[in-house]
């Protein structure tokens, strides 16, 4: 039956994808990992003939090896439609001497869209393959723009029901308003008095709890994961750098074979692990450059090869970066280490009781593919404003990031490979920050969120998405709060058990 799953940690083996995809994290609390990262089985001239639609089969029936063609192609149709603005789902933008790739035109604008619109088919297929009777409980902490998407995908959706973790002071206004207008009698926001951090561990507690998982079975649930630690989110991601790279070869940017390097502005690294996929499955990919901003914990990993998150947690204009624990760094760990599932394990115990870990010079050789780079707000803004003022060309704060990276690796590297830039969101989602940067913070004293919108819409003539049209009236649904020791009670509440 081909392809199957195991636990980073040991715990657990044979599992089939869509058994991973339900589960989300692995009982042993360890990342669902196939047993071989599979080899691209159509040659990249083909792939440049093909639709978004088409390539993401190609790549997804490789590794959802127990669905059906039929069944993947039901789920892509209805992931991959009209609830993107353009037909092209992820178009690449030249600009500044790289390539955009604009993973934000889905219905929530921020790259977790690619993801998260496929998600929910992906689940109830497994849920229907598996004879699942529970309710589908997904569990989701949120830097801002996951919370959204997974509603958007989840609601309404039968046999689930969604609830979201954000952090109370932790988002931008639009991400907030965004969250708190889903509509959905089966969708949950909560905002927590912590940071994301606080409400990733707090998720993964509730994930592990033995005599939770035993009531909610006792009363018909079961919970699962829309984070990125659900395999379910990094396959259909690898999806959109074979298309970039399918779509610069057929539009003759680069000649077959030629490499090319990715820069990822990272959080959880799940969007560069992606990357790093899509490269193992042939994509003629160099470095896969690590952005960070000044939350910079996997800059520093990759120039020291320690991880450690004993620092302050610094609140960015990059929000949904403001992580100091990046759960999917633990699939490149298992995989430095041979898939050494005992050597994985004890460095994640090191990292929850010491708060760090250090990799052996053999697991950072591995990781040679990898070059971290980090941004500060300052920089970043500058940026922002450099290709806006000489180029016309509109970025957001987190694609800010990723692009003062780029521009300062190429400095110190002299590497002129083509590059790719993950364009993570829409500059309309942090538009505050994206407004300040390219006309000054005058520009936005006194202003709502709605006055500043308009505002960058006149100034840089870039059409207001619907997404951000849609919120401006809406009426507020979500209310909830809670404390970060709380989080258990409040499911509990919001389940009715
Ligand atoms: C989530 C997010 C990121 C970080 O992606 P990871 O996969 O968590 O590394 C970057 N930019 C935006 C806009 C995001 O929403």
């Amino acid at each position: 039956m081909g392809l199957t799953y195991q636990s980073t940690r040991g715990g657990e083996a044979g599992v089939p994808a869509s058994m991973a995809i339900l589960k989300g994290l692995a009982k042993d609390g360890g990342l669902f990992m196939p047993t071989e990262i599979p080899k691209l089985d159509v040659p990249m001239e083909k792939l440049g003939t093909m639709t978004y639609q088409e390539t993401a089969y190609e790549v997804m029936k490789l590794f959802l090896t127990d669905y059906s063609p039929g069944e993947l192609k039901d789920c892509i149709a209805k992931a991959y439609d009209s609830k993107f603005d353009t037909e092209e789902i992820a178009p690449l933008a030249k600009a500044d001497g790289a390539y955009f790739l604009e993973l934000y035109h889905g219905s929530t604008i921020a790259f977790k869209d690619m993801a998260l619109s496929i998600l929910p088919h992906l689940m109830t297929t497994a849920a229907k393959k598996n004879q699942v009777d529970k309710e589908i409980v997904i569990l989701t902490a949120t830097s801002g723009d996951t919370g959204k998407a997974a509603m958007a995908g989840f609601a309404d959706v039968p046999g689930t029901r969604i609830i979201v973790f954000y952090p109370k002071d932790g988002v931008s206004k639009v991400q907030e308003l965004q969250m708190r207008t889903q509509k959905g009698a089966n969708t949950s926001v909560v905002a927590i008095h912590g940071n994301f951090d606080d409400a990733q561990t707090g998720v993964k507690k509730l994930f592990g709890d033995k005599s939770l998982e035993a009531l909610l079975d006792s009363r018909g649930f079961q919970f699962s994961s829309a984070n990125s630690i659900n395999i379910g989110r990094l396959v259909p991601q690898i999806v959109y750098y074979v298309y970039a790279y399918a779509r610069l070869l057929a539009n003759e940017e680069i000649a077959d074979g030629e490499q090319i390097n990715v820069v990822v502005p990272t959080g959880n690294f799940g969007n560069i692990l992606a990357a790093y996929f899509a490269k193992r499955m042939g994509v003629p990919v160099k470095t896969l450059i690590c952005a960070s901003n000044d939350n910079k914990v996997l800059y520093d990993f990759f120039t020291t090869g320690t991880y450690d998150r004993k620092r302050d947690f610094i609140l960015t204009n990059s929000p949904s970066m403001d992580i100091l624990i990046s759960s999917n760094l633990e699939r490149l760990i298992y995989l430095s280490t041979g898939c050494d599932a005992g050597a994985s394990a004890a460095l994640m115990q090191d990292l929850s009781e010491k708060g760090s870990y250090t990799v052996t010079e053999d697991m950072k050789a591995f990781m040679s593919d990898f070059a971290g780079g980090f941004a500060t707000q300052e920089e970043n803004a500058a940026t922002i404003k450099r290709i806006f003022d000489s180029t016309g060309y509109l970025i957001d704060t987190h694609t800010g990031v990723a692009a003062t990276v780029y521009e300062a690796y190429r400095a110190e590297s002299g590497d002129r490979a083509k590059t790719v830039i993950a364009s993570t969101a829409s500059p309309y989602k942090f538009s505050d920050s994206v407004m300040e940067a390219i006309a000054g913070p005058e520009s936005i004293r006194d202003k709502d969120g709605f006055e500043v919108v308009d505002a960058l819409n006149s100034l840089s003539g870039v059409d207001v998405p619907a997404a951000v049209e849609e919120i401006r009236h809406a009426p507020i649904r979500h209310n909830t709060e809670c404390d970060v020791d709380k989080m258990e009670e409040a499911v509990k509440a919001i389940l009715g058990i």
